[in-house]
């Protein structure tokens, strides 16, 4: 619907409903429609309420992602089946969480796009397209995804992948109030979901790679009006920000190298990172906030610090005052952070008995592998153990400081010798959420196993740029060479598994092996039930205490979002969204797409016990012939055409040009055997409006043609395996 016909049918709506809400006002003797609105509040929200609702993306305030809701268990889950699905646009990511108030869900959607429907039915209420521009996309590491919205008091919250915090209203659709959160001319953009507490809703932003300083702010529900702002990594010109931060950045800039040690591609330049771009956690019982910050950048210590310092607050959880943003406490999991290991992934709140007392406690599993038990009232961890197998870049962490015990070879920057890292970049966990269980007192990770070289950066990886990915990190540790038994055993060793992780003992209850990383979220229920779907098209469900695999629903596409459940009049249902995208497929093509080459459908699905409903059949699959154009260029094109394809364009379109389903695979495209309309996409930017600009502020026009030579090579090369590179 447009918004010129959604606003008449609106204005329309007013006045057919000022009478019926007379009528409304007289016959319910004051009880105003104002307090139905009022119920999803504070009180509401600590406890989430009986189950019947799923009123925010982690359940409750506690974001513990575990529903009281029984009907479903163990003993009939074998039961559920399709009840209703609704098919999305976009082709893309799909990472949000549904939220069920009075029997409506709301989800979002890849672009930052708003659904409604009815819960029970699947009947369309209302959508919202805020329609942010295509050439977002570019400033977007990890799709132009959305992991979801908040409701409060009858109104929504979403974020856009162009910075803006949109209030809307949940009957309508309408929008009420917009804010701009970041300079649009930065590299910042919002995927993450907004958290409302006290009539406050607070927001930060990803881009870290981009060249961004992170940031939270929090704005009044009502106007939109800010409230007030932390910056997580200190003024890069030393002054004052005239903002929340500033007393506690004033300290912080002692961890940083000073301006004395400014080099290229410094701190002071790309704004240092440790952008906020998903995990705040409001805390009821004490009155805190808590925020996971992201990576620094560059990722390169050695060039963003000259090698100095911890650089708080990157990859650091730090506790704020709700009302003033000022800083209360704060524990950096990752000092002196390298690797992008962000500190970004979910928190959650709980009570857990150590040493027969009673703590309130957060759990964090962050990408670095370790998973961290930490008092909310100090800051002071209790407990920091691994959560997956094979953790190389430090062996433990020092019970007095809480430091990690580091691996020295892990400071590539400092060997000058390439490390190969487990966890890595993609982390040993992502932003899927993670779950707890009161009962069985485990905590269910979406955990992966993906390893990657860090290489200390020089030519063209060295130089900072506007546009695209600076890490300074060589990106050579993206090549594959060409040998199919090489490919098949670094596919084979990129997994995922499905970690019960018990904090009280340090160690995984049991685990669940997955061919692939990249799995979706979980959702921990009353029922002994934990579902997770995953990267292969399954929708699954194990026994919470044991994990026994209970139940498996083929889904025709990946599930990278976390589940929610909810009841309408007396029957529990669970919901999920299907898509292929994120990070992974985009940048590691061959393991996330031609090793997995199931199809990106955008899709929300509903299953309910006995519900027989089933998706519509796919199309035949067709094996693709390969028929590359004639190879031109001499080596010296086409490994200067590597270079700048590894520094621009491998982010979306993949390591070795090997798309991975979600955005055209270039080897594939016809627009590499014509010059012509290849220079007019990549450096005209003619295809902008669909997130692919023109790269003409940092490449002249013989490096584009270069980059064809290369994409022309690695056709080539798929010809000659003829695909066989990637089926086992
Ligand atoms: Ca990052």
């Amino acid at each position: 619907m447009t918004k010129i016909v959604k606003n008449q049918l609106s204005q329309m709506l007013a006045k057919f409903t000022i009478g019926a809400a007379a009528a409304i006002i007289v016959a319910s003797c004051g009880q105003s429609s104002s307090s139905e609105d009022e119920k999803i509040n504070a009180e509401y929200l600590a406890s989430g309420g009986d189950g019947s609702n799923w009123a925010m993306t982690g359940f409750s305030y506690d974001e513990q992602r575990h529903s009281p809701l029984d009907q479903i268990n163990e003993s009939n889950v074998d039961q559920l089946g399709i009840e209703w699905f609704a098919d999305l646009p976009d082709a893309r990511g799909q990472e949000a969480t549904p939220v069920v108030v009075d029997g409506k869900m709301y989800i979002t959607t890849a672009w930052s796009k708003v659904f409604a429907f009815d819960a029970a039915t699947g009947e369309a209420l209302w959508n919202y397209d805020p329609e942010v521009p295509g050439e977002t996309a570019v400033k977007a590491c990890c799709d132009v995804v959305n992991r979801g919205l908040a409701y409060w008091k009858g109104k929504l919250f979403v974020g856009t992948l162009d910075g803006r915090l949109v209030s809307l209203d949940a009957q309508s659709g309408d929008e009420l109030w917009s804010v701009q959160t970041l300079d649009p001319a930065s590299n910042g953009t919002i995927t993450g979901v907004p958290r409302v507490f006290k009539d406050k809703v607070i927001i930060g932003n990803g881009g870290a790679e981009f060249g961004v300083r992170g940031f939270v702010t929090a704005y009044d529900v009502k106007s939109g009006e800010k409230a007030w702002r932390f910056y997580t990594t200190p003024n890069p010109e030393g002054k004052a920000d005239g903002e929340a931060s500033d007393s506690i950045l004033a300290k912080a800039s002692d961890t940083w190298s000073g301006p004395d040690k400014a080099q290229k591609g410094d701190w002071r330049e790309s704004g240092g990172g440790g952008t906020v771009w998903d995990a705040i956690v409001y805390d009821a019982e004490l009155d805190q906030l808590y925020i996971g910050v992201g990576n620094g950048n560059s990722w390169n210590h050695g060039v963003r610090s000259a090698g100095e310092g911890d650089n708080w607050f990157i990859s650091s959880v730090v506790a704020l005052n709700p009302d003033t943003g000022e800083y209360i406490w704060h524990y950096q999991e990752t000092p002196a952070e390298t690797w992008d290991f962000t500190a970004t992934q979910p928190i959650i709140l709980a009570n857990q008995m150590v040493d027969g007392e009673e703590r309130k406690v957060l759990y964090h599993a962050p990408k670095n592998g370790f998973f961290f038990t930490i008092d909310r009232k100090t800051g002071v961890p209790i407990s920091a153990e691994p959560f997956i197998e094979g953790v190389n870049w430090a062996t433990g962490y020092d019970k007095e400081t809480w430091r990690p015990i580091e691996n020295p070879e892990a400071r590539f920057y400092k060997t000058g010798k390439p490390f190969l890292a487990l966890p890595s970049a993609l982390g040993a966990h992502n932003w899927h959420p993670m779950s707890y269980n009161p009962t069985t007192g485990l905590v269910y990770i979406p955990a992966q196993k993906v390893a990657a070289a860090y290489i200390p950066a020089s030519g063209l990886d060295a130089q900072r740029k506007k546009l695209g990915f600076n890490t300074d990190v060589s990106n050579a540790g993206f090549i594959l060479p060409d040998d199919v038994n090489f490919v098949r055993a670094a596919i084979a060793a990129t997994t995922g598994q499905l970690v019960a992780f018990d904090p009280r003992t340090g160690k995984a209850a049991w685990t669940i092996d997955q061919q692939t990383p990249w799995n979706g979220g979980t959702l921990s229920t009353a029922g002994n039930l934990v579902f997770q779907g995953n990267a292969l098209g399954e929708f699954n469900a194990y026994s919470a205490d044991k994990g026994a695999k209970l139940f498996s629903l083929p889904v025709q596409s990946g599930v990278l979002a976390g589940a929610s459940t909810y009841s309408v009049d007396g029957k529990q249902y669970v919901a999920f969204l299907t898509s292929k995208g994120g990070a992974f497929p985009l940048v590691a093509g061959y393991a996330g797409g031609a090793a997995n080459p199931i199809p990106s459908i955008p899709r929300l699905i509903v299953l309910k016990l006995g519900a027989t409903g089933e998706l519509p059949a796919l199309p035949e699959p067709v094996k693709y012939e390969w028929n590359p154009p004639e190879q031109f260029g001499d080596a010296a094109q086409i490994a200067d055409g590597e270079q700048s394809f590894l520094r621009y364009c491998m982010v979306c379109h993949g390591a070795g040009a090997v798309g991975g389903g979600v955005v055209p695979d270039l080897r594939k495209s016809g627009t590499i055997a014509d010059k012509a309309t290849w220079k007019s996409i990549v450096i005209d930017g003619i295809l902008k409006d669909r997130g692919m600009v023109g790269f003409s502020s940092v490449m002249d026009e013989t490096q584009a043609k270069n980059i064809r030579a290369f994409v022309i090579g690695r056709a080539e090369q798929a010809k000659k395996d003829d695909s066989a590179i990637i089926a086992p």
